[in-house]
C-alpha cells in the first residue's frame, strides 16, 4: 500500500493547519482550521457568511483545491484539538468531503456550535465523539485513536492513524505536561506502546522547539498568577485579569484565585461564554461557585455598570482582549467606551503572551498606553507555554521512534529550528526528517 502526505495548510504559515494522508486508495485529513492574523487584516469580513474560495485567496482557511491532486476517497476528517486554527475552518471546507468529523468530546461540541452558525454553507458530516484510547475503525484497513496529551486547551489529542504499514502520529499541539491543572496528563505508557508496534510517521508542530529545556508545568503559571492576585487581598483598586477565552485551566485558577481573596469572578465576553459554559455543561471543570459568566454585549456593559456602582474590590472581571484586539473588552475598557473607568492603582493582569505578529505588537502597545495613561498597573506575562520545547520533542520522538519526521505548524523559519535536534538524534534531512511547503507531497511507502 502507498501512503503519502500532502501539506495542505500551516507549512508556509502560522495557521490554518490542515494535513492530508493518502493510504492506498483512502484518504484521511487531519484538522481544518484558520489563519486568525489574516482574517484581522479583514476586520469587514464576517467569517459566517462569506464563501471558501474567498477565505482561500485572503489566506485565511487552507487551499484545500489542492487535494484534486490525491486519487483516492476521503474516508474521516480528524480534529486533533479545539483552537480555531485547527478547527476554524470546518464549516468551511468540510462540506465538499462526504466523510465524518471524528474528535474528542469537548473538540466537537465546539465544532458542533461553530456548524450551527455556518450561514453559506450546510454541512451534514456526520459528527462522531470519540474518547482517549477508544479505537475507531475508518474503513477496513484504517483504524485511529485518540492518545491523551496536554495544551492550552482541554481535550487535546495526539492522533494515532494505523495503516498496514504503521502508525502515523499527527502530534499538532502538544506539551508533556506531567503536573496539569485540570485534566490527566499524557498517556505515556500509550504513546511508548504505539512507538514499540512501529510507527512510519510523525507529524509534529515545533513551535517551540527552540526553547531550551522543558515547557514548565501550567502548575508554573497557576502559581505565577496566584502569587500576584493574592498579593492584593486587601487592595480596594480593581483587579481585571485577561487571558484566553479557550485556555479553561488558566479561566479555573484565575476565579479561585479571586475567590481565595474574597472577590466575585466574572467571566465576559462571548468567547469566554461560549469555551467556558461549554466546558462546564460537560463537567470538565468546575468554577467557584461565585462565578458568573456573560457573554452578550449589552448584558456585559449592564454588568460592568454594575460592577462599578457595588464596589471594584468586590469582582475580578476575566476579560478578552490580551493581545488588544480592536472590540474586545479590555480594549474597550481601556478606550473608555464602556461604563467602567480605569483608575490610578487598577491593576491590569495579562495571563497570555503576545502572539508575534506585528499587529498585534502594535494593538498591545497601544492598549498598554492607554491603560498606563489612566494610571493602571499592568502585570504582563503571567503565562505558561501549552507547546513542547526541545527536550520535550526529544523525549517525544524517543517514545514514538518514527521512521519519519514531518515538521508542522509554521513557515520553514519554525520548522527548521527542529534540524539540529534532528540530526542529534540520526535523522538526516530530505531522507528521514522533512520539511514541505503547502500543496507539496510526500511519499512515504
Ligand atoms: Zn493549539
Amino acid at each position: 500500500m502507498e501512503i503519502e502526505v500532502l501539506a495542505v495548510g500551516g507549512y508556509n504559515e502560522f495557521g490554518r493547519n490542515m494535513t492530508a494522508v493518502r493510504c492506498g486508495k483512502e484518504i484521511v485529513i487531519f484538522d481544518m482550521g484558520i489563519r486568525l492574523d489574516s482574517l484581522m487584516m479583514h476586520p469587514d469580513i464576517e467569517m459566517e457568511n462569506t464563501h471558501s474560495l474567498d477565505l482561500i485567496q485572503m489566506g485565511v482557511i487552507p487551499d484545500d483545491t489542492v487535494m484534486n491532486q490525491l486519487e483516492g476517497t476521503v474516508k474521516a476528517v480528524i480534529l486533533s484539538h479545539g483552537h480555531l486554527d485547527h478547527i476554524g475552518a470546518v464549516p468551511k471546507l468540510v462540506h465538499r468531503y462526504n466523510a465524518p468529523i471524528i474528535g474528542t468530546p469537548y473538540t466537537i461540541e465546539l465544532v458542533k456550535q461553530q456548524i450551527e452558525s455556518e450561514k453559506k454553507f450546510g454541512v451534514n458530516n456526520k459528527l462522531i465523539a470519540l474518547k482517549f484510547g477508544q479505537r475507531y475503525n475508518i474503513s477496513n484497513t484504517l483504524a485511529m485513536e485518540f492518545v491523551r496529551t496536554q495544551h492550552s486547551i482541554i481535550d487535546t489529542a495526539t492522533v494515532a492513524l494505523y495503516t498496514p504499514k504503521g502508525a502515523i502520529i499527527y502530534a499538532l499541539d502538544f506539551k508533556l505536561d506531567r503536573n496539569p491543572v485540570l485534566g490527566e496528563p499524557p498517556d505515556f505508557a500509550r504513546l511508548k506502546k504505539i512507538g514499540k508496534e512501529g510507527v512510519l510517521c510523525m507529524i509534529a508542530e515545533v513551535t517551540n522547539v527552540h526553547k531550551k529545556g522543558r515547557c514548565p508545568s501550567e502548575q508554573i503559571a497557576k502559581n505565577m498568577v496566584r502569587d500576584v492576585i493574592t498579593s492584593y487581598e486587601d487592595d480596594k483598586n480593581a483587579i481585571i485579569v485577561s487571558t484566553f477565552a479557550s485556555h479553561i485551566a488558566r479561566v479555573k485558577t484565575i476565579a479561585e484565585c479571586a475567590h481565595e481573596i474574597g472577590r466575585k469572578p466574572l467571566l465576559l465576553g462571548r468567547s469566554m461564554e461560549r469555551y467556558c459554559v461549554t466546558a462546564e455543561q460537560m463537567k470538565m471543570v468546575r468554577f467557584p461557585d461565585t462565578t458568573s459568566v456573560f457573554g452578550n454585549r449589552r448584558v456585559v456593559e449592564r454588568t460592568l455598570r454594575r460592577l462599578v456602582k457595588s464596589g471594584k474590590e468586590q469582582y475580578v472581571p476575566i476579560v478578552t482582549g490580551h493581545q488588544g484586539e480592536p472590540g474586545s473588552i479590555l480594549t474597550r475598557i481601556a478606550q473608555n467606551d464602556t461604563p467602567y473607568r480605569v483608575e490610578r492603582g487598577d491593576k491590569v493582569m495579562i495571563s497570555a503572551q503576545l502572539i508575534p505578529n506585528d499587529m498585534n505588537r502594535a494593538q498591545r502597545y497601544r492598549l498598554f498606553t492607554l491603560l498606563k495613561a489612566q494610571g493602571a498597573r499592568i502585570f504582563d506575562d503571567l503565562h505558561v507555554s501549552g507547546h513542547a520545547y526541545c527536550e520535550d520533542h526529544y523525549e517525544f520522538v524517543h517514545m514514538l521512534n518514527p521512521q519519519y519526521i514531518i515538521a508542522a505548524h509554521g513557515g520553514i523559519d519554525i520548522t527548521s529550528e527542529y534540524l539540529s535536534l534532528a540530526n542529534d538524534m540520526g535523522y538526516t534531512l530530505n531522507k528521514d526528517f522533512l520539511l514541505m511547503a503547502n500543496g507539496q507531497r510526500q511519499k512515504l511507502a
